[in-house]
């Protein structure tokens, strides 16, 4: 478990000190480069505890960025039970909506009360080998005026005739990124082997909420028009409309952000810390902002280039 980057008079990594969770000895590892690829939360975590003469305020972070811009994407569900596809053919659908079938983002956003966009996941089927529908028959029974309970053959019936009629749509969209979402060192907790932890600093505002609200008016246009029955409620502004709290769709990115200005930003475009040449970050901490689709492609692609770089320039002697 890394515990921060060394550094010597110049600034520059010399190499990381860890704990070995097997003897729980720090230990230190020297190196010629430290490429940090913790994920975007934990990379911010290794360069703020990593402070010295040279970096006061945590390795790159002479910008004060490093923690800052913040973000997940947005989320939000809704389901329905739809009459239309009770008492169908079972056989095995596995790999056709089994994880879910993606909509891109369709309209122009510009007419529209939030910036950006969001895609749509839709998900339900006959998921082998789960069995059953997913929810009380009884809850279902209520809502096509059957009687509600039941035993026995009945109850086998019912659990066929409603097997694969339950359908689900998920948004997930782009979160504004912003300075005063961030992540930063907690100074009175540390994890089991004695590392300060971080503490976060997160809210929604009205983008993403207004994006929120249009993803449930969404979901409901579509399940209503395919003759749907809506599960569950549709949530108010009071529940941010049904915004799934920041940080629960494991999309986070932004901690470590790219740019050319040092002032504003801890990574060049080779994902290359301002303040220690040879010290590099490849996960989605180096994210500017990220669009409505998941990021790890994004975060491949740009390690990928990074490495190349890397081996640039070692061959050139320059790091
Ligand atoms: C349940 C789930 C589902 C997801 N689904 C998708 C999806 O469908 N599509 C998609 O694009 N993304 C998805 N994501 C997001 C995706 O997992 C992340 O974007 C991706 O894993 C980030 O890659 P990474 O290499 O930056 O970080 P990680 O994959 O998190 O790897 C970081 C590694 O560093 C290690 N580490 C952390 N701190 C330290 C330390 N101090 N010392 C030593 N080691 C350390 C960790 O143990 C870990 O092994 C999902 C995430 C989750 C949790």
């Amino acid at each position: 478990m890394v515990r921060e980057v060394l550094t010597d008079d110049e600034g520059l990594a010399t190499g990381v000190s860890y704990i070995n969770k097997d003897d729980r000895q720090e230990y230190e590892l020297k190196a010629k480069v430290v490429v940090l690829a913790a994920s975007a939360c934990s990379s911010a975590r290794i360069l703020l505890n990593s402070k010295s003469k040279q970096h006061p305020g945590g390795l790159g972070n002479s910008s004060g960025v490093v923690g800052k811009y913040l973000h997940d994407s947005t989320g939000a569900s809704r389901s329905a039970f739809i009459p239309a596809l009770m008492d169908r053919k079972l056989y095995n659908e596995d790999g056709t909506g089994g994880m879910h079938i993606y909509f891109p983002w369709w309209l122009d956003n510009k007419k529209l009360d939030f910036p950006r966009g969001y895609h749509m996941e839709a998900w339900g089927g006959l998921g082998m080998p789960s069995y059953g529908f997913g929810f009380d028959p009884n809850e279902l029974n209520v809502h096509i005026g059957k009687k509600v309970g039941g035993y026995g053959d009945q109850l086998r019936k019912d659990v066929k005739s409603f097997y694969g009629s339950t359908v689900g749509i998920s948004g997930r969209g782009e979160c504004i990124a912003r300075e005063e979402n961030y992540c930063e060192i907690d100074p009175h907790v540390v994890d089991e082997f004695g590392i300060p932890v971080l503490r976060f600093n997160y809210t929604w505002t009205d983008h993403e909420m207004l994006q929120g609200k249009h993803m449930h008016d969404t979901f409901e246009e579509i399940l209503t028009a395919m003759g749907g029955v809506l599960l569950g409620t549709k949530p108010g502004k009071e529940d941010d409309y049904g915004l799934a709290a920041p940080g629960r769709i494991i999309h986070e990115v932004g901690t470590t952000r790219m740019g050319n200005d040092k002032k504003r930003s801890v990574v060049n475009a080779n994902q290359q810390l301002h303040d220690a040449k040879n010290v590099f970050i490849v996960d989605g901490g180096p994210f500017v902002s990220q669009a409505d689709k998941n990021p790890t492609w994004t975060i491949l692609a740009l390690s990928w280039r990074t490495c190349d770089y890397i081996i640039d320039q070692l061959k050139k002697q320059d790091i």
